[in-house]
């Protein structure tokens, strides 16, 4: 079997209130993704997905111009020797993260996708087998917002939805912030699990500060204290502090994390299977994690696909702690494929189909196809 073509979709969906968080000057006023769809000569198309909240047209050119002429007319089945080919197009050039590597977790997905269908068996049962028939997520979505009863009644409701666990994001005011956790901590009792995600706003000093106080409100892990550049901040942060320290959305491959683990920077680590390098590279780097005890708990911001390749991989990992779900609105998560994904009482549940599991939705995807 071989690839005959390979479609790079840059996506994007409005929304109807802006998305805030604290490092970020201008508030996010769509969902973006990448698409990528590879079709081989006995007409099997799978399907990847690039995490690109920004320009996911950059990426698109990438798999086009760069990617595509080394995918036609090879076996799908050759994922491994693929992706080393892929890497090995630009990394001699510095091109080994960034737009560069998001084309190629796309790709990755996309062939993992194609094996499952090639070869009738769910990816999970690829990567070697589930150890959870169902996956463990947590709530994202308790955004900085200016009313703390905003945020618990959000709190409410992903409660009532079966979370048991959540994650509130931080930094742009450190009393208001603290004042929130004590109020949620109080609202949900001790059983839930708080997350807090700071996106990296902090020094390390202040980080330290504030991650003293949320160690006493119970929370569960202290995400991004310090900027992703800071890995040595990180470590003294992770050093100071007696509960999980969690970072690597921001990293890619096998390579950047090899450097969190070699610093002891994190408890948990975080790589998004549509950014670090794919299936492929993400089961290297929780490989790794494991040789460190460090736990795998990936972050999760794109859509439909990204979501199952996220869950797939999850289920297949010794290491794995818990599963971002976004819910931030997102159509390009809810309504690109004709079955949305299957979340039940703070579990996602991976479908027992060939590969990812996916058929599109090709009138939502021509809905929010970016138009040139
Ligand atoms: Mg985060």
């Amino acid at each position: 079997m071989r690839i005959t073509s390979v479609e790079a979709i840059p996506l994007e969906a409005p929304l109807e209130k802006l998305v805030n968080r604290a490092r970020q000057t201008v508030p996010l006023k769509a969902r973006r993704s990448l698409l990528v769809r590879i079709t081989t000569d006995e007409g099997l198309v799978g399907l990847g997905e690039g995490l690109t909240p920004v320009a996911p047209e950059a990426a698109a050119k990438v798999v086009e111009r760069v990617l595509a002429p080394f995918l036609i007319g090879r076996d799908p089945l050759d994922s491994e020797p693929i992706w080393e080919k892929l890497y090995a197009t630009n990394s001699s050039r510095g091109y080994s993260r960034g737009y560069q590597m998001i084309a190629i977790s796309a790709v990755d997905i996309a062939l993992w996708d194609l094996k499952g269908l090639i070869l009738g068996q769910p990816v999970y049962r690829l990567l070697g087998g589930a150890f959870l028939d169902r996956v463990p997520v947590y709530a994202t979505g308790l955004m900085i917002e200016k009313e703390t009863q905003a945020i618990l009644d959000l709190a409410q409701e992903y409660y009532d939805q079966g979370f048991r666990a959540m994650k509130l994001k931080i930094g742009l005011d450190d009393a208001q912030d603290l004042e929130t956790v004590r109020t949620l901590r109080r609202a949900l009792g001790p059983e839930v699990r708080i997350m807090v995600d700071a996106n990296g706003v902090y020094d390390s000093s202040t980080a330290l500060r504030i991650g003293r106080r949320l160690q006493e409100l119970d929370v569960f892990w202290f995400e991004e204290p310090t900027p992703p550049e800071d890995l040595a901040g990180l470590a003294r942060v992770r050093a100071g502090l007696d509960f999980y320290v969690a970072a690597g959305e921001c990293e890619y491959t096998r390579f950047g994390f090899r450097e969190l683990f070699l610093k002891e920077a994190v408890d948990v680590c975080q790589p998004d299977v549509a950014r670090a390098g794919g299936i492929t590279e993400c089961r290297r780097i929780a490989a790794l994690a494991q040789a460190f005890n460090v736990r795998y708990a990936p972050h999760a911001w794109g859509g439909a696909v990204c979501l199952a390749a996220t869950g797939h991989l999850a289920a297949s990992l010794p290491n794995f702690l818990i599963c971002e779900l976004d819910r931030v609105p997102n159509p390009l998560r809810d309504e690109l494929t004709l079955e949305p994904p299957d979340f039940r009482d703070g579990f996602l549940h991976l479908p027992d189909r060939p590969g990812l599991g996916l058929a599109l939705d090709e009138k939502a995807l021509e809905r929010y196809r970016l138009k040139a």
